[in-house]
C-alpha cells in the first residue's frame, strides 16, 4: 500500500505496512494501535473484548487507516498484513485464572492461527510473551538463556504454560516454514487504559489509594516486581519488530525491582491518600522476585526504559482520577 503523505507529493511516497494487532483493544494493544496509526501505518485491530474495551480505541474509529474486526483469534482468519502483532490474551491473574482453559486455547490456539497466517501471507510476527515464563525464578536477574521454573499444574499454569507453547510454536514455525519471528517477553507493564476490575497491583493500589480504601497487600509485601511504563515498552516493541534479523527471545522491561509493600508506599505518596495496608492471604504459585536482565536489548535494539517509576505512576494516578 502507498501514502503520498497529505501534500500528496510523489516525491514523499513510503510504503505503508499493513499492520494485523490481536488484542489491540487492550490496554498495551490500544496504545500499540495509537502509535503505529501516528507512524502512518494502516492498522487492523483485532479483539474479542473479553478484556479490552472499544473506549480504548474510541477515538481511532474514524481515522481511515484503523480499522476494527471482532474475532476470537481461536479461530482462523484470513487476512492479508505485511506485519502481525500477535497480543490477544488476558493477562491479569484474575481474567486469565476466570477461564483457564480458554486462556490456553487462547495463546496455543490464537498462537497457531496467527503463525498459520504469518507464514501464508509471509508476514512478520511478533509474539507478547511474557516474563511468566521464567515461573518463579531460581535465578536473579532473569535472562533470556534461564528456561524457568514454572509449575505446569498450578492455578498460573494456564497462562505461564499456554505462553511457553506459543513460544515454542513461534521457534517450530520458524525452523520448519521460516516463518519471520520476533518473540518478546514483556515485564510488567502499567500505564493509563488499564482495565480498572482486573485487579493487577498497580490499578488496584491506585483504585484503592483514591478511594481512601485499604491497600490489599497480598503475603507480606515483601515479593519483588519491576514496573515498566507503557510509553517504553511500545517504543522497544515496535523496535524488536522492524529490526530486519533477530528472533529473540528478548526481555523487555524496566530494571527497577520493587517490593509490593514499596510500591504500596510510594502510590499512597503520590495520592496523598490516608488508606492503611492490610495483608491478605498470598495467592498460590505468587513469584517471590522478578527483574529482567536487558542486556540483549540495550545491544541489539538500543533501548533502555527511560521513565521512572514515580513519573509513569503520576500519569497513571491522573488517568485513574479521571475515570472516578
Ligand atoms: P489486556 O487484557 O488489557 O489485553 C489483552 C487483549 O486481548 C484484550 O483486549 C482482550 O479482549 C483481547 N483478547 C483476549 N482473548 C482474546 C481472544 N481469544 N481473541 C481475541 N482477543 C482476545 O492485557 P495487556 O496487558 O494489554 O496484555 C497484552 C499482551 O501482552 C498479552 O498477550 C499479555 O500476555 C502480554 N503481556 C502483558 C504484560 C503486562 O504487564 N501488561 C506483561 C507480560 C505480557
Ligand atoms: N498484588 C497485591 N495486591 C493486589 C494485587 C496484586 O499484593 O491487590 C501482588 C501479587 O500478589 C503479586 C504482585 O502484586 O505478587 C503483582 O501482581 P500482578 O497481578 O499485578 O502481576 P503478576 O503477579 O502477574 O506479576
Amino acid at each position: 500500500m502507498f501514502n503520498t503523505g497529505s501534500s500528496g507529493n510523489l516525491n514523499k511516497v513510503t510504503i505503508m505496512k499493513r499492520i494485523l494487532v490481536t488484542g489491540g483493544a487492550g490496554f498495551l494493544g490500544s496504545h500499540l494501535c495509537d502509535r503505529l496509526i501516528k507512524r502512518g501505518d494502516d492498522v487492523l485491530c483485532l479483539d474479542n473484548y473479553f478484556t479490552g474495551t472499544k473506549s480504548n480505541i474510541q477515538h481511532l474509529l474514524n481515522n481511515p487507516n484503523f480499522e476494527l474486526i471482532r474475532h476470537d483469534v481461536i479461530d482462523p482468519i484470513h487476512l492479508e498484513v505485511d506485519q502481525i502483532f500477535n497480543l490477544a490474551c488476558p493477562a491479569s491473574p484474575v481474567h486469565y485464572q476466570y477461564n483457564p482453559v480458554k486462556t490456553i486455547k487462547t495463546s496455543v490456539m490464537g498462537a497457531i492461527n496467527m503463525l498459520g497466517l504469518a507464514k501464508r501471507v509471509k508476514a512478520r510476527i511478533l509474539q507478547a510473551s511474557t516474563s511468566e515464563v521464567y515461573g518463579d525464578p531460581d535465578q536473579h536477574p532473569q535472562p533470556e538463556s534461564y528456561w524457568g521454573n514454572v509449575n505446569p499444574i498450578g492455578i498460573r499454569s494456564c497462562y505461564d504454560e499456554g505462553k511457553r507453547v506459543a513460544e515454542t510454536l513461534c521457534f517450530d514455525y520458524y525452523r520448519q516454514n521460516k516463518v519471520d519471528i520476533r518473540v518478546l517477553r514483556i515485564f510488567n507493564t502499567y500505564g493509563p487504559r488499564l482495565n480498572p476490575d482486573d485487579g493487577r497491583v498497580v490499578s488496584n493500589f491506585i483504585f484503592q489509594a483514591l478511594k481512601g480504601e485499604d491497600i490489599s497487600i497480598y503475603g507480606d509485601g515483601s515479593q519483588t516486581r519491576s514496573f515498566c511504563y507503557y510509553k517504553d515498552l511500545i517504543d522497544g516493541m515496535i523496535k524488536l519488530m522492524d529490526h530486519d534479523n533477530f528472533t529473540g527471545p528478548m526481555n523487555l522491561g524496566n530494571p527497577g525491582e520493587f517490593t509490593i509493600k514499596e510500591l504500596a508506599e510510594k502510590i499512597i505518596q503520590l495520592t496523598g491518600s490516608t488508606s492503611k495496608l492490610i495483608y491478605l492471604d498470598l495467592p498460590l504459585d505468587d513469584p517471590k522476585q522478578r527483574q529482567p536482565d536487558i542486556t540483549l536489548a540495550k545491544k541489539m535494539l538500543g533501548w533502555e526504559p527511560r521513565i521512572k517509576l514515580e513519573d509513569g505512576l503520576k500519569e497513571t494516578i491522573e488517568y485513574f482520577k479521571g475515570l472516578l
